[in-house]
């Protein structure tokens, strides 16, 4: 048995190591790894249940179970026997870091997804206007929305039920077709029985991938839910980092024709154009960001109800930053969130006189030019 521990031990050292090469990593995501996630959404998607989340309690149970009889026969005083139990919860560990490596760990090494983006690196002051004009246009559609759109008796928009949210989501996938960075199957998102528990954590999704299964929490705020389930199916679509599954998860409801998903995707990404406009025209900031009474209200609303929801995200979140930096995510839980970059100020010699022109450049990440991508393609449809 230890032989066996220290083979897949060894094999786990060479797959980690094989991984920082970003051509591997590229391959490996795009063939293997989404063959297995495409094969087992498949298997899984029969199932109406999460077997993630079975799966997590019998793992639990066994480990338990295993670590209960280890006690015993140390107790009996029959050390090597109560070891081999240890061994074998040793055993399961390292299999499953090698399927999990497989399935997930190469995909946090590829490249940034392909989608449409806005082609400069950078805004000067002469798009000044530009942006002023688009941030006004994803406002005003934002707002329309928001004043329109059902609504409980608290102010929470209805939504729709997660069955039918995620049936309309893989329909939506199917516009990545175009891009070979994704797989083409895109299972459907399930729900999650222990949602007290996950809303404790603060959690409202999660992706598995050797089992291909996009699991949500329910109880997540509804005008954060198309969002949410985006960014789960996202993952399953080879998007791994959660950086990379938010900014996919943007794009594919802020590009919708589907008024619930654009409202989500609006609250769920506005403050990026924000940070444009106020580096840009603070002066215009509040005229453009006029949001409508019942965003504010229902923003208000989903933060009480993290709040109500408390005992366990503070553990969670150390569990999850712990998670991601083992999946070489420097950031931790601050991956979830694309950072802003510092702008430049550029000085050129002025061609027609002795000084010199000194032009600001915004410099633009990778979810500001899909936004600003999107919003003008929706613009110049209109
Ligand atoms: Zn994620």
């Amino acid at each position: 048995m230890l032989i066996a521990a220290g083979v897949l031990a060894a094999i786990l050292a060479f797959l980690l190591i094989l991984r920082t090469s970003s051509t591997v990593s590229e391959w490996m995501a795009s063939h293997f790894s989404r063959g297995w996630v495409t094969f087992f959404s498949k298997v899984t998607s029969v199932f109406p249940f999460s077997l993630y989340e079975t799966l997590l309690y019998v793992a639990i149970i066994g480990c338990i179970a295993l670590i209960t009889v280890a006690i015993v026969f140390f107790c009996k005083k029959a050390p090597l026997r109560a070891t081999t139990y240890l061994i074998v919860i040793l055993l399961a560990g390292l299999g499953f870091g090698n399927v999990y490596t497989l399935t997930a760990g190469f995909s946090y090494y590829r490249e940034t997804p392909q989608l449409p983006y806005y082609e400069a690196e950078y805004l000067t002051d002469d798009q000044k206007e530009e942006l002023v004009f688009l941030a006004k246009f994803m406002m005003d559609d934002f707002n329309d929305i928001a004043r329109t759109i059902e609504r409980d008796e608290e102010g929470r928009v209805k939504g729709m039920p997660i069955d039918k949210l995620s049936a309309l989501l893989v329909e939506e996938y199917k516009r990545l077709d175009v891009f070979d960075y994704y797989s083409t199957f895109t299972p459907r998102a399930k729900k999650i029985t222990s949602k007290r528990i996950m809303s404790h954590m603060h959690i409202t999704g999660v992706f598995f991938a050797p089992f291909g299964e996009a699991n949500v929490n329910p109880l997540t705020p509804p005008s954060n839910l198309p969002v949410t389930v985006a960014h789960e199916l996202a993952h399953s679509k080879g998007a791994m980092r959660e950086s990379d599954a938010n900014l996919v998860a943007y794009y594919i409801t802020i590009t919708s024709d589907n008024e619930y998903l654009r409202y989500s995707g609006y609250l769920a990404c506005y403050k990026y154009l924000m940070d444009m406009i106020l580096y840009f025209d603070a002066s215009e900031y509040e005229k453009v960001f006029d949001f409508d009474g019942s965003i504010i209200k229902e923003s208000v609303l989903n933060d009480a109800f993290w709040n109500k929801y408390d005992l366990l995200d503070k553990i969670t979140e150390a569990f999850n930053d712990l998670y991601l930096k083992l999946q070489g995510q420097k950031e931790g839980t601050g991956s979830y969130v694309e950072p802003t970059l510092p702008p430049d100020t550029v000085q050129t010699p002025d061609p027609g006189g002795d000084g010199t022109l000194i032009e600001r450049r915004y410099n633009l990440n990778t979810v500001q030019k899909m936004i600003l991508k999107a919003l003008d393609d929706r613009a110049n449809d209109r």
